[in-house]
């Protein structure tokens, strides 16, 4: 039974080199989107396939040596980095997780990639896991 309020739109996989990831997945027969985005605010640029209707994979991969992607690739070498579940409205979820005591790492959502409005709640407040919420603002057509 699918929740439509709450469902996993990308595992999130921080990498050193986009084009070597990529080719696990593609072995194991996943095809990724041609285009590759540059998220300027988490300074990664980032592939995504789809998994099925609403999951993906998501390969994030540092531009430079800055950023809160490179520094977990410091210290935790590469790996699964983020769940992203998506919401209908990722300011209200953000309000209402709050206001259950979880940390929110940032005041007020952002756009991240694939014109989606996001934020993060810290890993502390969710027993080690970095949770992504976002919202789509692409149509559905
Ligand atoms: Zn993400």
């Amino acid at each position: 039974m699918f929740n439509k309020d709450c469902f996993l739109d990308h595992v999130a996989i921080a990498v050193k080199n986009l084009d070597i990831a990529q080719k696990v997945y593609e072995d194991l027969g996943l095809k990724f989107s041609n285009k590759r985005e540059v998220v300027e605010s988490q300074k990664v640029t980032t592939a995504f396939a789809h998994i099925d209707e609403h999951a993906h994979i998501e390969l994030i991969c540092p531009l430079n040596s800055e950023g809160p992607v490179q520094k977990f690739i410091d210290k935790n070498g590469e790996g699964i980095h983020h769940l992203c579940f998506s919401v209908p409205d990722v300011e209200k979820k953000s309000a209402e997780m709050k206001a259950l005591g979880y940390q929110l790492i940032h005041e007020r959502p952002f756009m991240g990639a694939n014109n989606c409005l996001v934020n993060f709640i810290h890993p502390k407040s969710t027993g080690g896991v970095l949770i992504e919420i976002s919202q789509s603002l692409n149509s559905k057509e």
